[in-house]
């Protein structure tokens, strides 16, 4: 931590994202700074002739700038759903993909966060309560930067150039990987599979360590099922999940099985 924001409420981060490469040629890319309880993955994926950034993190802090050294190709930037705290960079690359049913959602931003509890989401406060956590007044407990804008944030509605649906082939040269529209936590919620690595980006759809949530505004429980059925017949090896820990084969089929159980 550097000096102390302007107003003197929350420290300055030295670093506002940490990157870590997990495997060859994917980056994991979180924020320490933000609340645990809306602490996203996003999850670049670099290709010979493209890369891949699946999900942008809450918008704090800059990152294109941050990512700026590892970005020497085009950037397909995708959020896997709508949520506020896995599209608010997208507006930061050129081109944005999302899949059209969580469109309206993301372009007007209608679930929009500032950073100060009173306009938490229902759905958020829910869990705090829910955890037995006491609602924090701020969602972050550092600054990007001396001059942040603590009292202006909010969500910013972000423009899709690319709409994507179920079987779409996104080409990064050296590998390819496909969209799976896999509606119920959100009705746009997408995961995106590598056949040929096995590997899934699973947004919110498969999570380990955290519920799956399918109570949320426009969450769907049957249709959430009929997803994870769809991605338990995948022979998947790896799954990077829009929150929590990289897991594999076995605990995806423990997590979806669970989800399951007295739902047939
Ligand atoms: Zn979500
Ligand atoms: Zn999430």
């Amino acid at each position: 931590m550097a000096d102390a924001a302007r107003d003197g409420s929350l420290p300055v981060a030295d670093r506002w994202f940490d990157v870590t490469e997990v495997t060859d040629g994917i980056y994991h890319v979180t924020e320490p700074h933000v609340h645990a309880y809306v602490r996203s993955n996003a999850w670049l994926i670099r290709g010979r002739t493209a890369h891949l950034l699946v999900d942008t993190g809450l918008g704090v802090g800059a990152l294109a700038g941050e990512l700026a050294a590892l970005l020497d190709r085009p950037v397909i930037a995708v959020a896997t759903h709508a949520h506020f705290d896995h599209f608010g960079g997208l507006g930061e690359f050129a081109e944005r993909a999302a899949h059209h049913d969580d469109g309206e959602v993301l372009e007007t931003a209608a679930d929009y966060v500032t950073l100060r509890a009173a306009t938490y989401p229902v759905a958020l406060l829910d869990e705090f309560e829910a955890a037995g956590e006491p609602v924090p007044d701020l969602l972050i407990d550092a600054v990007p930067d001396p001059a942040f804008d603590l009292a202006g944030f909010r969500t910013r509605p972000v423009g899709i150039t690319r709409w994507l649906t179920d079987g779409d082939a996104i080409d990064l040269g050296d590998r390819s990987l496909t969209v799976l529209h896999t509606p119920g936590h959100s009705p746009g919620s997408i995961c995106l599979w590598d056949a040929r690595s096995q590997t899934l980006v699973s947004g919110d759809v498969l999570v380990d360590g955290e519920p799956l949530l399918d109570q949320l505004p426009r969450s769907s429980p049957a249709d959430f099922a009929a997803s994870l059925r769809r991605l338990a017949d995948l022979p998947l090896q790896t799954v990077y999940a829009g929150h929590g820990p990289v897991f594999g084969r076995r605990r995806a089929h423990e997590i979806i099985a669970d989800y399951l159980s007295g739902r047939d």
